[in-house]
């Protein structure tokens, strides 16, 4: 019988952007399951709460029938061996990232030696996006929405209204 394999994509997802749909999209074309996963950090402030993050991944997500949307508090390796996983998605967009990246997926091998990280590689059109880029960016006036899907737009439009947009004077017409 053939074996299902499920991936874990974990992350903040604050909120989710075109660039986590990609990485989800690409592992979702490689792994029997992918489940997005969200992070609760309490000690974390995020922008959004976990069921707003939640409901903006699952809207997103929703035209990929193998990706599913989950969130999770404590530590990753267990979350993963809770839901019999052995394989961690991460998206890597610059080497600014593999440091990172590179000790989080060592200090994983050897919380749980039997769990891989895999690495994809973003597309170069969304290797400068972020969270926090677009938080920063929409707060200022600036277009984002080719960089997210339209319900994050949406809740982004509700969360920060226009009364904070478009004042900053290195505004100018662009981001
Ligand atoms: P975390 O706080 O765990 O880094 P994020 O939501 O910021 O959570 O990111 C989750 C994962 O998605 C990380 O592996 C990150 O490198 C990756 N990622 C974030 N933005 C992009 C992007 N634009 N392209 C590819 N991967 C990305």
């Amino acid at each position: 019988m053939k074996r299902t394999v499920r991936a874990v994509y974990p992350g903040s997802f604050d909120p989710i952007t075109n660039g986590h749909i990609y990485i989800a999209e690409r592992a979702a074309a490689i792994f029997d399951e992918v489940r997005v996963s969200i992070l609760v950090n309490p000690q974390k402030h995020s922008t959004f709460s976990v069921e707003e993050r939640h409901a903006m991944a699952r809207e997103a997500l929703s035209y990929l029938p193998n990706v599913t949307v989950d969130h999770f508090t404590g530590l990753l390796v267990d979350y993963l061996r809770q839901e019999r996983s052995r394989v961690i998605i991460r998206g890597l967009r610059a080497m600014s990232d593999f440091e990172y990246e590179f000790q989080m997926a060592l200090m994983n091998r050897q919380l749980a030696p039997e769990i891989e990280t895999f690495f994809i590689v973003t597309d170069p059109k969304y290797s400068y996006l972020s969270s926090s880029v677009i938080r920063d960016i929409f707060q200022f006036g600036g277009t984002v929405h080719d960089m997210v899907p339209p319900g994050v737009f949406r809740r982004l439009r509700e969360r920060f209204p226009p009364i904070s947009q478009g004042r900053d004077p290195r505004r100018n017409g662009h981001a």
